[in-house]
């Protein structure tokens, strides 16, 4: 084409296209649910500048917002077009090559060492999923600014854009056409279309169309014979005109045939999950909404979910997932951003998932939404930002949340219960190691939480799990502990190091294992940290157990040999030099080790140092 303009793809989008292009990947359905949703996010945009400014809409049928989608079968192009907010031609440019995401690398890295191309999506990449059936893509887009423009790529590196001038003009939106390779030619076929919207875009909140045909039946006058009849009524005019009843016996000579006929099908229902009374919507449908919320469409089910109502002075519904696993930047982004994976919406508008207020950054790992009556709709998204609803609403998110990560370990039957539990068999087995599970993913945000919300500290500390001397290579909690102490017993003791073999061999813990004490380890660099924010948990204090202050019941020898050895521990004292030590003492709290040298009961563990030494180096 004459005006176009070539751009070189920048170097990691380009790598990503090439691994998808040649990917032998053979579930190559994602990419229509990854277009849709595309088509979702840009009509979302669109519906949240229109609250403020009704004429962005237009007029027409560029007012409707929906996603079409239509098949040529002879030309094996494939469309989907939205009334969405459109691209500019600088949107063009930015967003479909020129700029990487923060994803992309990351994904690139994945699929070179045999990642889930399913999972494309939620490294923001999802557009370029369609070179795994096409070889040749057409964008055509037309925004309220700019003119309409086509970009186009083979993917070969480059792509070139150029003013439209020979499409229809769209309106406003986007139309992405698909030139299908040959192995893609299943995705022509209509009833493969609507199964795939079914399957996976059943909950976008905008009606989905197909340009369908459908065998209709209608009634044809009968050929031949009927049009010698046809003569013969003519010719016989006059005797029709005569007697009736010759014309009625006459009149059935039509016949039904099948005729296909094309209009637009609805593929999607658009009631809003969250909407429904949470007794009729079922586990599946959960699951299900939860996969295409998240992006996630890993075969594996949300670990719990959390579906409500709340009232009084704010009302709003909510639905709050845990997922299966941890996406691959949890801890990643963890200080640099704030972003919450919680969709906003007000009285059913999108309109943002960038909040910040909604819940704490330790909960960040949630997915889920937000669906608020008490919001105004007609103000800015800043102005929305410091609503004092919003606090209300964060406040109630995070109760909410911490029950329902609760509850996955109150029905696992794996975990410690002090009450008794009344479950069927073939639901524990369902629950077995669902709380294991959901530590190891997430455990290190409910310790961040401990050192973060001093407010929810005990409810999170519950939630805490570890291991210890008397554990058993499981998991236990500070109230399996409590249950487990000795009578007489004060403190929870602990010690802190780089894992559990380590631990074991340390001397700290001889004659604590000895007296058959029960001691947490603590092997994460974050316990160290944790350990200084959590200073009891039901009236029980915490001692690390090779600091200063550890007290094993009575030992009356202990003030005669305190007396007896008060040279020895004098001269040690000076030979040491108070640079080095505090204090030397006798203690009860070696079994075969003659010494050790303990932190006093501010002072940094020695676990600590070695924490901050690596971080400084
Ligand atoms: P993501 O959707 O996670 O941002 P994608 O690779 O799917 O990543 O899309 C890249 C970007 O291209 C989007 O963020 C959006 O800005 C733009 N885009 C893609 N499809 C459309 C569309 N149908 N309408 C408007 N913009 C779109
Ligand atoms: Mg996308």
């Amino acid at each position: 084409r004459s005006n176009a303009e070539k751009f070189e793809f920048q170097a990691e989008v380009s790598r990503l296209m090439d691994i998808i292009i040649n990917s032998l990947y053979s579930n190559k359905d994602i990419f229509l649910r990854e277009l849709i949703s595309n088509a979702s996010d840009a009509l979302d945009k669109i519906r949240f500048l229109a609250l403020t400014d009704k004429d962005v809409l237009g007029e027409g049928d560029d007012t409707k917002l929906d996603i079409l989608i239509k098949l040529d079968k002879e030309k094996k192009i494939l469309s989907i077009r939205d009334r969405g907010i459109g691209m500019t031609k600088e949107d063009l440019i930015k967003n479909l090559g020129t700029i990487a995401k923060s994803g992309t690398s990351a994904f690139v890295e994945k699929m070179q060492t045999g990642g889930d191309l399913n999972l494309i999506g939620q490294f923001g990449v999802g557009f370029y999923s369609v070179y795994l059936v096409a070889d040749y893509v057409e964008v055509i887009s037309k925004h309220n600014d700019d003119k309409q423009y086509v970009w186009e790529s083979k993917a070969d590196g480059s792509f070139a854009i150029s003013e439209d001038t020979w499409n229809e003009p769209l309106g406003r939106g986007t139309e992405i056409r698909l030139h299908l390779r040959d192995e893609a030619k299943e995705y022509l076929e209509q009833d493969k279309l609507k199964e795939l919207v079914k399957k996976y875009s059943e909950f976008i909140n905008f009606p989905i169309y197909l340009w369908a045909s459908k065998e209709v039946d209608v009634e044809v006058p009968s050929d031949e014979e009927e049009s010698t009849e046809e003569e013969e009524t003519s010719e016989t005019t006059s005797e029709d005109e005569e007697t009736e009843e010759d014309a009625s016996e006459k009149k059935p000579k039509t016949k039904t045939v099948k005729e296909t006929t094309y209009d637009w099908e609805v593929l999607n229902d658009v009631k809003a999950i969250w909407l429904r009374n949470p007794k009729e919507v079922t586990d599946e449908e959960y699951s299900k909404f939860y996969h295409s919320l998240a992006k996630d469409f890993s075969d594996e089910k949300p670990l719990a979910w959390s579906h409500f109502t709340a009232e009084g002075d704010v009302e709003f519904k909510a639905l709050l997932f845990v997922p299966p696993k941890a996406p691959h930047d949890l801890y990643e982004s963890y200080y640099n951003t704030n972003k919450s994976n919680l969709k906003l919406y007000v009285r059913r508008v999108f309109i943002s998932d960038e909040f910040d207020e909604l819940l704490p950054k330790y909960l960040s790992f949630l997915k889920g939404l937000v669906d608020s009556d008490t919001l105004p709709l007609n103000v800015s998204r800043e102005m929305l930002q410091q609503h004092n609803s919003l606090k209300t609403i964060k406040k109630k998110l995070i109760r909410k949340a911490l029950d329902m990560i609760r509850r996955i370990a109150d029905e696992d039957p794996d975990e410690f219960h002090n009450k008794d539990k009344t479950e069927k068999e073939s639901e524990e087995n369902e629950k077995k190691g669902q709380y294991t599970k959901f530590w190891n993913e997430f455990g290190k945000s409910i310790k961040l939480g401990i050192i973060e919300d001093a407010h929810n500290r005990n409810r999170l500390a519950k939630l805490l799990r570890f291991e210890s001397t008397k554990s058993e290579g499981k998991l236990a909690s500070l109230d399996e502990y409590i249950s487990r102490m000795k009578p007489g017993q004060k403190d929870i003791f602990y010690i802190t190091g780089t894992s559990k073999e380590q631990l074991e061999k340390s001397p700290f813990l001889e004659r604590l294992t000895k007296k058959n004490y029960e001691v947490i380890f603590f092997t994460d660099p974050v316990d160290e940290y944790l350990m200084q924010y959590l200073m009891d948990y039901e009236d029980k204090k915490f001692q690390n157990v090779s600091k200063e202050g550890l007290k094993l019941g009575k030992d009356s020898k202990l003030k005669d040999l305190k007396e007896s050895f008060k040279e020895l521990t004098n001269w040690w004292k000076d030979a040491l030099s108070s640079e080095n030590v505090d204090s030397v003492k006798i203690s009860n709290r070696l079994d075969n080790t003659p010494c050790v040298v303990v932190t006093s009961k501010y002072g940094w563990s020695a676990n600590m140092e070695k924490i901050m030494q690596s971080q400084t180096l």
